[in-house]
């Protein structure tokens, strides 16, 4: 009855069910005001980037000039939203990142 319990006969090969396929990643996303768009220049690696304002906090983020949205939608108020990969935000990106570095 309880002779499994106490199996430690086991394989060296033993594996755990396949979990079947990952499901995809959803890619980490930033919304930002389409509207709030801004050229800019990154003061460390001179690279160009675009501003945009963060719809959920409101504060400004550089990414990479011209970032590709993975999807765009409209605001009720008629506003358009980019989702934007966050890591296409040039502070993941950014070679030199002297202010951008995080704590490790
Ligand atoms: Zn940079």
């Amino acid at each position: 009855m309880t002779a499994s319990l106490f199996d430690d006969d086991a394989q060296p090969n033993h594996r755990e069910p396949d979990p079947g396929p990952t499901p995809p990643r959803r890619p980490q996303v930033v919304r930002v005001w389409a509207s709030s768009r801004g050229l800019g220049k990154c003061k460390d690696c001179g690279a160009p980037m675009t501003w945009f304002q963060v719809v959920e906090s409101g504060k400004k983020m550089p990414f990479d000039a011209d970032p590709t949205p993975v999807a765009t939608t409209t605001a009720d108020s008629g506003r358009v939203i980019l989702e934007l990969r966050a890591e296409d935000t040039h502070f993941r990106t950014c070679p030199a990142a002297m202010s951008f570095r995080r704590p490790r």
